[in-house]
């Protein structure tokens, strides 16, 4: 089983998926765009939530970080005048510093998120989605800055006018990525923001081609007209797509033989242009959610 993630909503399923299927079987083509470096050390978020929800140490408080992390080394850091764009745990510094020593050695980011998977006993294939630099901008007002600047620095708050990601054009799926695609025809669009985690799995070079070829079923991260959290509904709109399942949907055009939906969402048919809509409750606030929406995903296979 392959599923795209991003950092928050497909991890969410991915905690119950990883109850039903056995860890060896599933690969996680994880989203890099959002990448960026914090104090000489680069920080992956989506690959860095996805390795710690399969170590068991992910914080399901806010879905980033280690569970009961410290943070001595970023408080050290501020006294001495220097103000991280994000707050750094000791632990979750410790995975950055290793991954930056593994590619100021010379492996690639592919190599060294395997090297970290397997130094944290996970038999699960991570894998980032390429090993090219992309990097997601907002276009506000006030000019153009990094998706983190955007949402940390700035809290999400300035209009969004329009959202480029650098590097797209020239960036091709890594080798393990196409070869996850020539073992597995079964893939998850996970419930991950449509334009900025799935938006540039998507844009790979290629990628949608693959796609058409498999059975997909994805999960949308909205509910009636709002996402469960963060910011998908205001750069769906600024890319002009309707904050909805339908709006979700668009962004996914002919890819998903299945569409899943929340319950309590409106009412969109039964099939949209060839993918049938299936209703669930999306909504995973505990383990065992996900596993209840994991298992129905799953059974949609084949079906
Ligand atoms: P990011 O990389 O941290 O932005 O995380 P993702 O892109 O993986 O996830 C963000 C998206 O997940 C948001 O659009 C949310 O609406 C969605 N999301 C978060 N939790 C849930 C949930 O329990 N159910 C559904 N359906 N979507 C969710």
């Amino acid at each position: 089983m392959i599923l795209l993630s991003g950092g928050t909503g497909t991890p969410k399923l991915l905690a119950g998926i990883r109850k039903i299927i056995p860890e060896e079987e599933i690969t996680v083509i994880v989203n890099t765009a959002e990448d960026t470096h914090v104090s000489g050390n680069l920080v992956c978020p989506d690959i860095d939530t996805v390795l710690y929800l399969f170590a068991d140490s992910i914080d399901t408080t806010k879905w980033w970080g280690i569970r009961d992390d410290t943070f001595a080394s970023n408080e050290a850091l501020r006294r001495v005048g220097h103000q991280e764009i994000m707050r750094i745990g000791d632990r979750d510094r410790a995975t950055h510093i290793l991954r930056s020593e593994l590619l100021r050695e010379g492996r690639t980011l592919t190599e060294a998120t395997c090297e970290l998977a397997q130094r944290f006993g996970i038999s699960a294939t991570i894998l980032p989605m390429t090993d090219q630099e992309v990097a997601t901008q907002i276009i506000t007002p006030d000019g153009e800055m990094h998706f983190q600047e955007y949402w940390i620095t700035h809290g999400g708050e300035p209009d969004a006018l329009s959202v480029r990601i650098h590097g797209i054009e020239e960036a091709v799926p890594s080798d393990a990525v196409l070869s996850a695609f020539d073992n597995d025809d079964s893939v998850i669009i996970g419930p991950s923001n449509p334009i900025t985690s799935i938006g540039p799995i998507l844009r790979l070079h290629g990628m949608r081609e693959i796609l058409r070829e498999k059975q997909v079923v994805a999960i949308s991260p909205i509910i009636g007209s709002a996402p469960v959290s963060g910011p998908a509904g205001k750069l769906m709109r600024a890319c002009g797509y309707d904050v909805s399942s339908a709006g979700v949907l668009e962004c996914y055009r002919d890819l998903p033989d299945v569409f899943v939906i929340d319950r309590e969402d409106l009412d969109i048919g039964t099939e949209i242009d060839g993918a049938r809509i299936v209703r669930a409750d999306t909504m995973m606030t505990s383990v065992e959610k996900s596993v209840a929406l994991s298992r129905l995903v799953v059974d949609l296979f084949g079906t």
